[in-house]
């Protein structure tokens, strides 16, 4: 009797399902390793963020997209290293796992260019965890500028502060800008409608630099319109728990968002494959990493630079679902004897939105702005990227929350506060350990198996990538494609 051979998949994001789905018909075993047990889709995580959708609405257990695929397992464990000479991949929780092609789809991880120190003061948006956190500092900021006499501390708990004008960064600063206005006014007393500050600092001359300028202009301008201060030219100098400081200036604010910069997973590096500047794992016309055939790495976590080009692909989902697709077709192909192919992306245009009713969207020379812009992305990034759910269902449950603005959305939730606890100045004072009795820290766990040939260093449960050896100033991220 023929073996089935053993894939391995780390990461159960689009590009990690994209390959385990595609393989459902091969005479392969799977396991998805992933440390979450939820695939997550992250183009709305900023509306998680800023109170308009449920954790619940854009997240669906991997355990259940995957239930149906007889040959598919699926696993939560933390992948803390690979044996890429005994072909075992070393997980914090289970004996090492053995593979014959492994496929690495770890994503990425918010990069504040060797500044790690700031992401307490300025959290990044890269999962629900995330999501839920922001939600909770800018609704606490909200509830303390109530609660304020002091006419200069309501201002600071009322200016929010978005670093980094790339799509996230818009979406943020737009959707902040619409949750004081629509929503918070009409629940709120002490707060004047138009008391809220937004400033979108970004370093570059322009925001959604990798659009056609006459589109980040139109951004720009729509933003404004939304009462977003938009701040280009602007290099943050030092962030810390009241504030921004860019030079000579200082914005006084309770919260500030970072959304300046990303790399490639940290385990790309920690596993001893070679990176880019961003972290991102260098790979071969085949995705799979040079020496290694039966590695592969896909999606974020890689660095796919088609032939002819100098930049990488972008970190899309679209780059991320087809590098998925192509490939569980090469490892297929390499069981029947056949050749690799070479990898080709299919650009579906970049967009972004700005606030809920407008975006600007640009596909192959046509460019596309306002409603019209905002329905391509809603069709495009709701209805076509979406295949955990019945498509028809999740296009109008999440147009219908999108709208209404689900009251349950704007919970508080995270941290615990005791009945009669001090009511604390700032919001970042619920973080403070004297309001919340720290519980003892224990030790982490040791690992069950001996780490083999390629030893990994045994990181946190989300470690921290290594400072970038030349920090690129903050600038945004590439804009997203449909
Ligand atoms: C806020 C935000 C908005 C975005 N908006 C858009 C958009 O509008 N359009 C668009 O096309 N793209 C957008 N993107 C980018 C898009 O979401 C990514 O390109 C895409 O998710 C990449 O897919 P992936 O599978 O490579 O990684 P991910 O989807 O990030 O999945 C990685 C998976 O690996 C798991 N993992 C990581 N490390 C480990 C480990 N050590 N052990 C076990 N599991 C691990 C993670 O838990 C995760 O489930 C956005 C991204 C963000 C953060």
């Amino acid at each position: 009797m023929k073996l089935r051979r053993k894939v391995v998949v780390i990461g159960g994001g689009f590009a990690g399902l994209g390959v385990t789905r595609a393989l459902a018909s091969s005479s392969v075993h799977v396991t998805l390793i992933d440390r979450s047990n939820h695939h997550l889709f992250q183009p709305l995580l900023y509306q998680v963020a800023m109170a308009g959708l449920s954790p619940g609405e854009i997240a669906v257990p991997i355990r259940a997209v995957l239930s149906r695929q007889a040959n598919a397992k699926v696993l939560l464990a933390d992948v803390v290293g690979v044996d890429l000479d005994g072909r075992h991949v070393l997980t914090r929780e289970m004996p090492p796992i053995a593979y014959d092609y492994l496929v690495v789809a770890a994503g990425a991880a918010n990069s504040y260019f060797g500044r790690d120190d700031w992401a307490e003061a300025a959290p990044g948006l890269k999962d629900l965890d995330d999501a839920v956190e922001i939600r909770r500092r800018v609704l606490l900021a909200f509830e303390a500028a109530e609660r304020e006499t002091d006419a200069a501390v309501q201002r600071r708990h009322l200016t929010f502060v978005v670093i980094g004008g790339g799509p996230t960064g818009v979406e943020l600063a737009g959707a902040i800008a619409e949750l004081a206005t629509v929503v918070l006014s009409r629940d709120f007393r002490a707060i004047e409608s138009d008391a809220t500050r937004v400033v979108l600092v970004e370093g570059g001359d322009r925001i959604l630099p990798n659009l056609h300028p006459e589109l980040s202009d139109l951004a720009a301008a729509n933003l404004r319109a939304m009462g977003v201060e938009v701040r280009t030219h602007l290099r943050v100098t030092d962030i810390d728990a009241d504030g921004v400081t860019c030079g000579n200036e200082r914005i006084t604010a309770s919260t500030v968002l970072w959304a300046a910069g990303v790399r490639g997973s940290p385990l790309c590096q920690s596993i001893g494959l070679e990176v880019d500047r961003q972290g991102r794992a260098q790979v071969l016309a085949d995705c799979s990493v040079p020496g290694r055939p039966e590695v592969f790495v896909v999606g974020d976590a890689a660095a796919f630079v088609p032939a002819g080009e100098e930049r990488a692909l972008p970190g899309v989902s679209p780059v991320a679902m087809q590098q998925g697709r192509f490939v569980a077709r090469q490892i297929s192909r390499s069981i029947n004897g056949e050749s690799r192919e070479t990898f080709s992306y299919i650009d579906k245009g970049s967009m972004a939105t700005i606030g809920r009713k407008r975006a600007v969207a640009q596909f192959r020379g046509m460019r596309l702005s306002g409603f019209l812009a905002w329905l391509a992305w809603l069709f495009v990034h709701v209805f076509y990227l979406i295949d955990f759910r019945n498509r028809i269902v999740v296009l109008l449950d999440w147009t219908w929350a999108y709208f209404a603005y689900r009251r349950g959305s704007r919970l508080i939730t995270g941290r615990r506060l005791y009945a009669g606890a001090p009511v604390p100045a700032s919001p970042r004072a619920f973080t403070e350990p004297a309001l919340v009795p720290p519980a003892p820290q224990p030790p982490p766990p040791p690992l069950r198996f001996s780490a083999a040939t390629s030893a990994p260093s045994i990181p946190s449960v989300r470690p921290l990538a290594p400072p970038m050896s030349a920090p690129p100033p903050p600038s945004s991220r590439a804009p997203r494609s449909g």
